[in-house]
């Protein structure tokens, strides 16, 4: 169990939640700036996109997705019994 902040801190998203950082959200890529409407539907951000950009050293895309660049995230190697899909 975590708290919004921990949860941030585990998967490598920004902490700042202000109107500056393109997403607020950890689970999707909902721009901050229409993050008000409930009915959007926005890709999902999952741990194999972040580590493919993460290997590539794409530090602007992690940046559009408010990523922070963690090379070892020793979150990705966990697996959860049958619900991990990697
Ligand atoms: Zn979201």
């Amino acid at each position: 169990m975590a708290d919004t902040e921990e949860a941030d801190k585990h998967c490598g998203k920004y902490l700042c939640r202000t109107g500056n950082v393109a997403n607020l959200c950890r689970f999707c890529m909902c721009p901050t700036q229409k993050s008000d409407d409930p009915r959007r539907e926005d890709d999902l951000k999952n741990w194999k996109n972040i580590r493919q950009l993460l290997k590539k050293k794409d530090h602007d895309a992690l940046q559009a997705m408010s990523q922070k660049h963690l090379d070892d995230n020793a979150w990705y190697r966990m697996r959860f019994g049958q619900l991990t899909d990697g």
